[in-house]
């Protein structure tokens, strides 16, 4: 039987992603699939399918679900892509590159987050994630090359290690700038980078932890 959550699943996807103009299958097949009340915390239960951004604890936020639409379309994945994300928090993100890429890295830096999206993500049976609690300004140097990278977190500029862990053609996902920002995706080139402005956000800082 359809239960209430498939429903508003359904009409999220219909009316916040296809609507604003998504295409990619495979985003849609994977956001379809995926109960997001299962990643917002017991008070916010209610609105896991509304058009915001939501608490999660720790001052963080899980990103509202266009948004999440629009960067995984962006990371330009398949079955055999390798993907790190920079931020974990409620593991909603990082179950969504899971549907569709081989491999998914993703580092959190607050333990409390990092325990709570491991227990979950496991819970659900993903084996294709590996998670760490760390400072992302690093990236994740030992799993390097990436296809791509995801910071689901503002930092104030581009930290370099993420240019560097990034196969050549593979792209950057990232919001910067300090109170208002800007959605960069940035392709790495043999001879450079592109970078190109998607639309202006508003993300939590990409915390300094060291
Ligand atoms: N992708 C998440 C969004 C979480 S908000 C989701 O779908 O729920 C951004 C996350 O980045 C927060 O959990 C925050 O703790 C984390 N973060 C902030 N600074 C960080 C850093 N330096 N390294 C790793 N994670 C960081």
């Amino acid at each position: 039987m359809k239960n209430e959550w498939y429903i508003s699943n359904k009409r999220m996807i219909n009316d916040q992603i296809i609507s604003r103009g998504i295409t990619d299958q495979t985003v849609i097949r994977a956001m379809s699939k995926i109960s997001r009340e299962l990643f917002v915390t017991d008070a916010n239960k209610s609105f896991a399918y509304v058009d915001t951004p939501l608490p999660i604890g720790c001052k963080q936020t899980i990103s509202q679900p266009y948004i999440v639409a629009l960067m995984t379309e962006l990371c330009h994945l398949n079955r055999d892509s390798t993907v790190l994300e920079i931020g974990t928090g409620s593991g909603y993100q990082t179950a969504v590159l899971a549907e569709i890429a081989r491999s998914v890295y993703s580092v959190e830096l607050i333990p409390e987050l990092y325990d709570r999206a491991s227990i979950l993500l496991d819970s659900l049976g993903y084996k294709n994630i590996l998670l760490k609690c760390d400072d992302g300004y690093r990236g994740w140097f030992e799993n390097a090359p990436f296809d791509a990278i995801i910071v689901t977190a503002a930092p104030e500029y581009i930290p370099d290690p993420f240019i560097e862990q990034l196969k050549t053609g593979g792209r950057l996902v990232i919001p910067v700038g300090a109170f208002f920002q800007r959605l960069f995706c940035i392709t790495k080139l043999a001879e450079g980078i592109k970078k190109e402005k998607i639309i202006d956000v508003r993300f939590v800082p990409l915390i300094s932890g060291s």
